[in-house]
């Protein structure tokens, strides 16, 4: 069942059943089977154990590395989740002040309309004014240079 090797030489045993023995093929040393046995279960065990342990920690590390990505992620959603809902309330006030904007230039493009309309008016008035004048007057001088003319 193990690989009993040599305590001296390091070479694999081989097993004398009939003498409950180990013999090295090697440096013909005979150990008892016992010792032998008992050397390289404990040896066996050993390193079943610092398996075990290493296997373990390899899970433990998995399993923290899983958590923290688990968590990570969590967070990442409830990051977007915030962003969206601030987002939200940004867009939302945007578009408030936009609306407002809106009304505040259409209003200040119908007050403007309405003073342009005034402004036309007014120049109107006074242009009828001004060639009403001009039309007197030029009758007047007309009149004048014929008369001096004459
Ligand atoms: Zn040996």
């Amino acid at each position: 069942m193990l690989m009993a090797r040599c305590i001296k030489c390091n070479y694999l045993l081989v097993l004398l059943p009939k003498r409950n023995k180990y013999k090295c093929p090697r440096c013909s040393s005979l150990f008892p089977e016992k010792e032998i046995d008992n050397k390289e279960f404990r040896i066996y065990n050993q390193r079943q154990r610092d398996i075990d342990r290493e296997e373990l920690e390899f899970e433990i590390k998995q399993y923290k590395e899983e958590k923290l990505k688990r968590r990570l992620e969590r967070q990442k959603k409830l990051q977007k989740k915030l962003w969206r809902q601030n987002n939200n309330e940004h867009y939302r006030e945007w578009k408030k002040q936009h609306r407002l904007k809106q009304i505040e230039k259409i209003r200040q493009q119908d007050r403007i309309q309405f003073w342009r309309k005034q402004q036309k008016a007014l120049v109107l008035q006074r242009l009828e004014n001004e060639q009403y004048k001009a039309s007197k007057h030029g009758i007047r001088s007309s009149g004048s240079t014929y008369l001096t003319n004459d």
